[in-house]
């Protein structure tokens, strides 16, 4: 395998990125494509979530990266959920005994540039503006395409790594050579963002250690701390039905719903038309696949393999462990595909258990409101 030092990745996300760093610094040629242009001049797309509760799973993957400084530096403690009832009351439920045992809010945009800066220092190289399009796993050649100056160019590999996301390119040009038998279970339920900004004398507007949630019934919302002091609430609401997504088709029926509904998020969030109406609605679903390898010549990992819904928040907590996982097994594997397959073994169970737990993790979040010690039972064994 060291004859072919070059690693190739697709996708300079969360994971790309990590993984660019371990194997760099391990002494491979790594060479990272992303689709987008470079968050550190263009400012970041992220797109989605915009910030992420990082776990003890997800940490202890920075720790070995020597990362947990620059991340935990811009990371806001959550102690525990926050809920709040329909009557505006409120209750904190610890994850923990103690502040050992806490989850940490980050900024997706802010992490991805960390991990960015990282792998360049480690040594990889990352092109942006370049997408993968397609790929001759018998030549063993790939086509990138720049979307702003529609120029394309084919390089060659000696492995690709998907690490490109629930949409991934790599795996549909894979699924051309394997069966991966892919399923896309659509949750039936979106997401929408809108912010609550600092108070007036600069703080938080609510307490800012916690995770907050107000659960419905059939929906709910949850916000998160950032480091500027704000929240970024989530609205998690089904597509179709009453209530829905089809059932909001303005601002006004919006407004008319959080006032019933989220009487308390209301006054807290001045930018509810502005938010409402320029952020989009996410879709949620669970990727199932059979096989994450081809032979010795491709692997997927991350969301690539393995998207889940967020309610267990391991999503990215998940796609690093993969990347520790993986980049252990390159080196010591006797060859590609052995080492491929290893990786597999190992976290193919591990990632369909989360992604299990994550999916009942909503029904939880959003149902056993009035279940209070049920909760709490469930926080202790899952953090
Ligand atoms: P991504 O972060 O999607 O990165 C993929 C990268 O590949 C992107 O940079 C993309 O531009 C690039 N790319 C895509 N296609 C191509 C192509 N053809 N060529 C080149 N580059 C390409 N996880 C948690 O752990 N905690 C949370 O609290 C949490 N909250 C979430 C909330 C929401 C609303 C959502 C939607 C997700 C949440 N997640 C959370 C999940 C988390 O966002 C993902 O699991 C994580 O981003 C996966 O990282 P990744 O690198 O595999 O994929």
């Amino acid at each position: 395998m060291r004859a072919e030092k070059k690693i190739t990745i697709i996708g300079a996300g969360l994971a790309g990125a990590l993984l660019a760093i371990l194997l760099a610094r391990k002494g491979w040629t790594v060479e990272v494509f992303e689709r987008r242009p470079d968050p550190r001049l263009a400012g970041y797309e992220g797109g989605r979530s915009i910030n992420l509760a990082l776990a003890e799973r997800g940490l202890h993957a920075l720790r070995l990266a020597g990362l947990t400084e620059a991340v935990m530096a811009q990371a806001v403690m959550m102690r525990g959920r926050m809920v709040h009832s329909a009557d505006g009351g409120t209750q904190l439920l610890r994850y923990g005994k103690d502040d050992s045992e806490v989850i940490w809010s980050v900024h997706r945009g802010r992490l991805n540039i960390s991990l960015l800066d990282a792998a360049e220092a480690a040594g990889a190289t990352i092109r942006f503006n370049a997408r993968l399009d397609r790929v001759d796993f018998n030549a063993k050649t790939f086509r990138l395409i720049n979307d702003h100056d529609r120029r394309d160019e084919v390089r060659d590999f000696a492995v690709l790594i998907g690490a490109d996301g629930a949409g991934s390119a790599l795996r549909q040009a894979m699924s051309g050579k394997v069966a991966l038998n892919e399923h896309f279970a659509p949750l039936g339920h979106g997401y929408k963002e809108l912010e609550i900004p600092p108070a007036d004398d600069g703080g938080f507007r609510i307490e800012p250690n916690a995770l907050h949630i107000w659960p419905r019934g059939g929906y709910m919302c949850i916000a998160l701390p950032n480091t500027e002091k704000t929240f970024t609430v989530t609205l998690f609401l089904p597509n179709e039905g009453d209530p829905s997504f089809a059932t909001l088709p303005d601002v006004a029926a919006a407004h008319a719903f959080f006032a019933r509904d989220f009487a308390d998020t209301l006054p807290l969030v001045p930018e509810f038309d502005a938010d409402w109406t320029n952020n989009p609605i996410g879709s949620l679903s669970t990727l199932y696949l059979d096989h994450w390898h081809l032979d010795g010549r491709a692997v997927l990992l991350g969301d690539a393999a393995h998207a889940m819904v967020p309610f267990h928040g391991q999503g990215m907590n998940c796609a690093f462990e993969d990347c520790i996982a993986l980049a252990r097994h390159i080196e010591e594997a006797g060859n590609w595909a052995e080492a491929f397959a290893a990786f597999e073994a190992e976290r193919r169970p591990n990632a369909e258990a989360i992604q299990a737990m994550a999916l009942e993790n909503y029904v939880e979040m959003r149902d056993r409101v009035d279940d209070v010690d049920f909760l709490l039972q469930r926080q202790l064994e899952r953090v």
